[in-house]
């Protein structure tokens, strides 16, 4: 069985002192590749100094929504991805998130940034890892207006008409290692085609049981819940959740 990460963060510190035995346990349960996203400049460049070279942890670089007023940060996040625009294979995880705009970069903010990282990602040609919490629908519609064409809409939480949305448009959502235990993540697994669908752990958060630290390895768990949800054989779904990845973020 060939699973593949979508979506984590795996330069975290909270992997500092056991990475290479994670990325190890990944291989042994099947998992073939993942995509890691640094949310801060200095993340960037520690994922950079880890990962640049390796053939089984792919790079995307965005900044946390919570930043998007720091003008600087905003700045050093765009050098970056256009500096080594070579060495990623997406842009993210960026987008709007109005639970944060209670208390930090308010909605209007987060839309002007996240155009910004759009326009670049456009510029470079690369897809897009979209954050959307409590957004989902203005997330859809910026970049619908903004005729975004590769999207990987990272833990969505929409509702069934947004996935259907999201599908129309050809994006791709993606569902966490959590959907084991959310009924709310299940809905979106539910609604979502399996040609449309890529699997990720968001380690080290997510996790199947919520007392534990998260790793790639866990899609396992993810994959052959969701298998059985749908009525896919586990084979079936790793096989082609893995090929939409693939699709998705160009690797060979
Ligand atoms: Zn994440």
């Amino acid at each position: 069985m060939e699973l593949f990460d979508s979506h984590c963060h795996l330069e975290d510190d909270a992997f500092d002192s056991d990475r290479d035995e994670v990325i190890e346990r990944a291989v042994m349960s099947g998992v073939i590749g993942v995509v890691t996203s640094p949310i801060y400049p200095e993340d960037s460049i520690k994922a950079l100094k880890l990962f640049r070279r390796n053939r089984f942890v792919n790079i995307s670089i965005g900044l946390d929504v919570a930043e998007y007023g720091d003008e600087r940060k905003v700045e050093d996040t765009l050098k970056l991805i256009e500096e080594y625009s070579d060495d990623i294979v997406a842009v993210g995880e960026v987008g709007l998130d109005y639970r944060v705009a209670r208390t930090g970069p308010p909605k209007e903010k987060q839309k002007e940034v996240f155009r910004r990282f759009i326009k670049l990602a456009k510029e470079i040609d690369k897809p897009l890892v979209v954050h959307s919490l409590w957004a989902q629908r203005p997330v859809l519609r910026l970049l619908d207006e903004e005729e975004v064409t590769r999207v990987v809409l990272h833990a969505f939480g929409g509702r069934k008409e947004d996935v259907e949305f999201a599908v129309s448009k050809g994006w791709i959502v993606s569902i966490p290692t959590n959907v084991i235990r959310s009924k709310n993540v299940q809905k979106v697994a539910e609604a979502t085609p399996l040609d449309n669908m890529v699997l990720e752990s968001d380690s080290p958060v997510l996790a199947p049981d919520p007392k534990q630290r998260n790793e790639p390895a866990n899609i396992k768990i993810s994959a052959k819940f969701i298998a059985e949800m749908k009525g896919y054989n586990v084979e079936e779904l790793a096989r082609i959740t893995t090929h939409n990845a693939i699709r998705v973020y160009g690797l060979g």
